[in-house]
């Protein structure tokens, strides 16, 4: 009897010890990959062969039967699902127009043979030994001869040949400005596979998700091409181009190709793009950090975008294509200077830009992130500064886009405004997120709402898409900023990147960060505005004088509570801000403005219709009443929100 107790005694700590080491440490995990990938491309057929070695840790606690791989290219073909969707949204109207991708419409249902892409799977082997797997058209599906267990690694070999696209979307040849390579998803990825299992996602042109690991890339293409990529070039000496040291003498080996070596550590994508008429310019900014802009002048399609733009924009110009054609030069040329004046306001709002290189390439679409670069059509401050900040949205706090687009193009978008400010680039900087807020507005408006927990490829029209998570997902960072105070917004973006760079956060990392740093509950604040399409609208129900004191009765009507400031401004144009948190908050935000007396009332149940606020001054003392002059609680009413009394 005696035994078993003293068993027991030392039994009972063990199980308890083992347990807490568990849910402290073990709670984050995820793989990781290190690829080789040699490719050789022929510029004659565009067609390239490559050999992909993949290395995959399994750091997940599961035992893995299938692996899977985006196939992206093959997304350019004929009634492809991209295909299919696209023709599709050109028969919905959304946003007072039909809801097409003006870069899509129906262009890859006319791309002929040799303009379509593809990537083929020639053959795959892990660790040595030959695997069985199906194309499912953008996604390759291995089933495994034998299981990657726990907390192991296997190695795959891959042969593939690929054809690349006419660029339709992204990537591609020769797009409008006549780039001859945007080589973005151009090589069998792996899916990334994490606490909600695979994400084998089949393209049809919009979202990312990838592995955490380093890329090894080797770049075999005609001599005459300059590549720009992802990743810091191993051979500059044999290469040139201007990615030599000054000073260092080129020794190009013979032949008509050249090969170029990459390598880029700790990213989750690799980017590459080349043209034969490249102009590269280089700029290093501080200790550990060197811009790159690659761009070509073809006069031809700069033409066509002056063309293109509206009167009053080609007025700006005199009317003189010659005079925009300076104006797109002088903004490639300046590009560099430019970013690089916003770079310390960028680190030190959002953290460290946390790699030694940045390439700023044009190419592609429009604009499009990726590790260490962006593809972007021109150099304008709003394109490469968005782009730039998608290095902290998405290239180092890297989300799933799919399931959380409003993660990275809504705080990209947001932290975007506050770099064109910083720059003095805006017009009206009173508030500088007004336009963001006027387009989330005509979005309720619109009736296409979709919350932002729907998949990014899953929103029934591109409008609802594109609002919600560039600008609901903006509108999100501002409004938290009302509600815990702008200061503590701050140091949560900072506490989030210290945490979180270089994983995988979600809306919830995100939301226990924003709970600690402000010390209060928002829960409640993600249920309604990233799961619920609810709106906000408070207003001023009425006003009265008893005992020679003000009362206010405020209204909430919306189907969203919220806290609420109220702000009075008296007639000798002093003011006080009558401040009532919600009671799901369970804390208040510091006084934002101390030159304003604040009194702070017990919280408003979020159940109450209504909440009474009383000031010392009388009635007639007082010129105006407004909720949130500050114009960051998305209140989609605002006309009952402000009174001014005329006495
Ligand atoms: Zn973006």
């Amino acid at each position: 009897m005696k035994k078993i107790i003293a068993v027991l005694i030392i039994a009972a700590p063990l199980i308890g010890l083992s347990q807490i080491a568990k849910t402290s440490t073990s709670s984050y995990w995820q793989q990781k990959v290190k690829y080789v990938i040699d490719v050789d491309v022929n510029v004659e057929t565009n067609r390239f062969s490559g050999k992909e070695k993949l290395q995959y840790w399994n750091n997940s606690s599961d035992t893995l039967t299938k692996v899977f791989y985006h196939l992206y290219w093959n997304a350019f073909q004929p009634n492809s699902m991209m295909d299919v969707r696209s023709r599709r949204q050109g028969t919905i109207e959304a946003g007072g127009r039909l809801d097409w991708d003006s870069r899509v419409t129906d262009r890859i249902f006319n791309l002929k043979p040799d303009q379509i892409g593809y990537q083929k799977i020639l053959s795959l082997k892990m660790n040595g030994r030959s695997q069985k797997f199906k194309v499912l058209e953008t996604i390759l599906e291995v089933i495994l001869d034998k299981p990657i267990l726990p907390k192991s690694n296997v190695i795959f070999d891959m042969d593939f040949e690929a054809q690349v696209p006419v660029q339709i979307r992204r990537s591609g040849r020769d797009n409008a400005e006549g780039v001859r390579y945007s080589m973005s998803q151009w090589y069998p990825k792996l899916c990334e596979y994490d606490k909600q299992g695979w994400h084998p996602t089949p393209y049809i042109g919009r979202e990312f998700y990838g592995v955490w690991g380093d890329y090894d890339v080797n770049i075999s293409i005609d001599k005459n091409y300059i590549v720009a990529a992802t990743g810091y070039l191993q051979n500059a000496n044999q290469v040139g181009y201007g990615y030599e040291p000054s000073g260092t003498t080129v020794t190009r080996p013979a032949g008509n190709k050249l090969s170029w070596h990459f390598s880029a550590p700790n990213v989750h994508d690799f980017v590459w793009a080349a043209d034969p008429d490249y102009i590269h310019l280089t700029k290093k900014v501080r200790d550990g950090l060197t811009l790159h802009a690659f761009y070509k002048v073809v006069p031809d399609s700069i033409k066509k975008q002056y063309e293109n733009l509206s009167a009053t924009r080609k007025l700006q110009f005199q009317n003189n294509p010659d005079n925009y054609m300076n104006f797109y030069k002088s903004q490639w040329e300046q590009l560099l200077e430019m970013v690089s004046e916003a770079l310390p306001f960028m680190e030190k709002t959002f953290g460290k830009y946390d790699y030694k290189q940045y390439s700023f390439i044009q190419g592609g679409d429009g604009g499009m992130e990726y590790p260490m670069a962006t593809l972007v059509r021109g150099a304008g401050p709003d394109v490469v500064i968005h782009e730039w900040m998608h290095s902290w949205y998405q290239g180092m706090l890297a989300t799933n886009e799919s399931l959380y687009a409003w993660m990275d193009e809504g705080f990209a978008t947001y932290a975007e405004s506050r770099v064109y400010k910083w720059l003095g680039l805006l017009i009206d900087t009173s508030f500088i997120h007004a336009e963001t807020y006027k387009s989330y507005y005509q979005l309720v408006k619109s009736g296409k709402e979709e919350p932002l927990t729907t998949h990014a490829d899953h929103f029934n029209t591109n409008y609802a898409y594109k609002l919600a998570s560039y600008i609901k997902g903006a509108v999100f960072l501002e409004q938290l900023g009302y509600i815990t105070g702008a200061e503590a917004r701050d140091k949560i973006l900072l506490e989030y990147y210290r945490q979180w760079r270089f994983k995988h956060p979600d809306v919830d990392d995100f939301m226990r960060i924003a709970e600690k740093v402000s010390d209060m509950k928002l829960d409640w604040y993600k249920e309604y505005w990233i799961n619920t399409t609810r709106t906000i609208d408070y207003s001023i129900d009425s006003l009265w004088e008893e005992g020679g004191k003000t009362k206010i009765r405020l209204l909430k009507t919306g189907s969203m509570p919220m806290p609420v400031d109220l702000q009075l401004t008296f007639k000798d144009s002093t003011k006080e801000l009558h401040y009532i948190p919600l009671n799901l908050m369970y804390g208040e935000k510091p006084i934002e403005d101390p030159t304003i007396p604040r009194k702070t009332y017990t919280p408003w149940p979020w159940t109450n219709d209504t909440y009474v606020v009383e000031s010392n001054r009388k009635l007639a003392d007082i010129v105006t009443v407004e909720i949130d002059p500050s114009k960051r609680l998305a209140d989609i009413e605002r006309k009952n929100n402000r009174l001014e009394l005329k006495w």
